[in-house]
């Protein structure tokens, strides 16, 4: 069975950060700036299933992320997501652990001419009310330096 997520993150060429297990990639969608996933480089789908190693792993790289996009962008709140459901509108389904995470924002940011506001702070981003803001390859690697520079 084919993986999308396991191509994706194979040929990866700009993470934010990689480490043994996971891989963190700006979404390219900003409308929540500093948007990315952050995948295991292993194809697993069940959380449960996630090693010990790997775990204490994720934290780190949470950790470090969370402090780099708070010092390039300063978001007031972070959301980290595990949904996977995009995998089981397939049959049968074969989803690949990755989390989305979404800096909120209460206040809109500008960077690089551009405004992002974040008009649901504060409340979960309804699927029928999210917003997307694809940004060119170039506005990415503008955020990804900036996020790496820290
Ligand atoms: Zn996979």
């Amino acid at each position: 069975m084919t993986c999308d997520l396991c191509g994706f993150v194979e040929n990866a060429d700009n993470s934010i950060i990689e480490t043994k297990h996971w891989i963190v990639l700006l979404a390219s969608d900003q409308a929540y700036l500093g948007r990315c996933y952050i995948t295991l480089k292993r194809h697993c789908g069940d959380l449960t299933k996630i090693k010990k190693e790997e775990w204490s792993e994720f934290f780190e790289v949470i950790k470090k992320l969370e402090k780099a996009i708070t010092k390039a962008f300063n978001p007031d709140l972070f959301n980290l997501t595990c949904l996977m459901n995009l995998a089981y509108q397939n049959n049968p389904p074969n989803p690949h652990i990755h989390w989305h995470l979404r800096p909120r924002y209460k206040n809109k940011i500008k960077f690089n001419g551009l405004t992002f506001v974040d008009p649901e702070f504060g409340h979960h981003y309804a699927r029928e009310h999210e917003r997307s803001m694809e940004v060119d390859q170039s506005i990415q690697n503008e955020i990804i330096s900036r996020i790496k520079a820290i």
